[in-house]
């Protein structure tokens, strides 16, 4: 492992005025840094820890939702009463994710940051334009069963990892950072990722020095939520689908609905146009599929992954039929 120095922030802006330099990289959990640290896939100089800054509270906001510290571990906020009774996708899709051990110690920025889980991205012989920009994708004509299929690029094909942010994006969270300057923002969670495009290198709206410090919830929603995630196996494996639903039904006729989907895209991934055909509309097996079309328009596979249209469509269906069971 390449050599590098240590320094623990004092407050957010020192920490934000640290994170600027060339090298240096923010560690909270440190679940993913490390593993990237191992193989070489980051070589930072300079490591900034902000694990004693005090941004590890979970407080109710004036509009009736929830201020989520940006220090807040996985586990604590999957457990937290309110959490569990207002936002339940987002409790479930928090435990859907990693391991006891890595929820933890992983935090709600970190979470929001991971990298990637392709395969070609961790090794380092291997072609990979989001490592090393311009060097080619692996992926493309490699092992890319795990991959996306919606809004990828020629550049790059991987998909998001987290669980926790594809729930927060069907509530619309929106994630506050502040900078060295100590200017504050809320970034809407649907502006906050972005494709790959031809810098898949760059995963995020944040600035050079910008440090996530909380993500805020909207009050809930009305309806009933789900977080369905499908996977190789039933723990400790990232999505190969999962839907994050929240539908508001009465009688076999839905009134609302938000869908997000993790496993298909570059970034938690979701589509108006599906969520519209569900309104009023009757909770049936026409109404299912037109909400899928929608959902699929414009999917590409690439071999190995093009399982995962027919999956994003039956998972879909399944969670749709389930929660407007009369
Ligand atoms: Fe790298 Fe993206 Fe290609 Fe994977 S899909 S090898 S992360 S460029």
């Amino acid at each position: 492992m390449k050599a590098f120095t240590y320094q623990r922030a004092d407050s957010v802006r020192q920490a934000a005025a640290a994170a600027i330099k060339s090298g240096a990289k923010i560690i909270a959990g440190g679940t993913n840094l490390l593993d990237l640290m191992k193989l070489q896939v980051e070589t930072p100089s300079q490591l900034i820890d902000i694990n004693r800054l005090p941004l590890d509270k979970i407080e109710e906001t004036p509009e009736g939702g929830l201020r989520i510290g940006t220090l807040v571990r996985n586990s604590d906020l999957a457990t937290d009463p309110r959490v569990r009774q207002r936002y339940g996708v987002l409790s479930r899709a928090l435990l859907a994710g990693a391991s006891a051990q890595l929820r933890n110690k992983a935090t709600t920025g970190g979470n929001l940051l991971q990298r990637t889980r392709c395969y070609y991205y961790y090794d380092v012989t291997k072609p990979c334009n989001k490592r090393s920009p311009r060097s080619g994708c692996a992926a493309l004509a490699g092992f890319n069963r795990i991959h996306a299929i919606l809004g990828t690029s020629d550049d790059c094909i991987a998909t998001h990892p987290s669980d926790m942010a594809v729930a927060m994006r069907a509530l619309d969270a929106k994630v506050e950072t502040v900078n060295r300057e100590g200017e504050a923002k809320a970034i809407p969670i649907a502006e906050f990722y972005r494709l790959p495009g031809n810098t898949p290198e760059i995963e995020t709206s944040l600035k050079p020095g910008e440090i996530i410090t909380a993500v805020t919830l909207p009050p809930p929603p009305p309806g009933v939520q789900v977080y369905r995630k499908v996977r190789d196996r039933a723990s400790y494996a990232f999505a190969l689908v999962s839907v994050a639903a929240i539908v508001d039904n009465t009688r076999g006729q839905i009134r609302s609905a938000r869908l997000a989907f993790g496993g298909l895209a570059h970034m938690p991934w979701r589509v108006a146009q599906a969520e519209q055909r569900l309104v009023d509309a009757p909770a049936n097996t026409t109404t299912f599929n037109a909400a899928a079309d929608a959902v699929l328009e414009g999917a590409r596979g690439f071999g190995a992954n093009d399982f995962k249209m027919p999956l994003a469509r039956r998972t879909l269906h399944s969670v749709l039929a389930e929660m407007t069971r009369t």
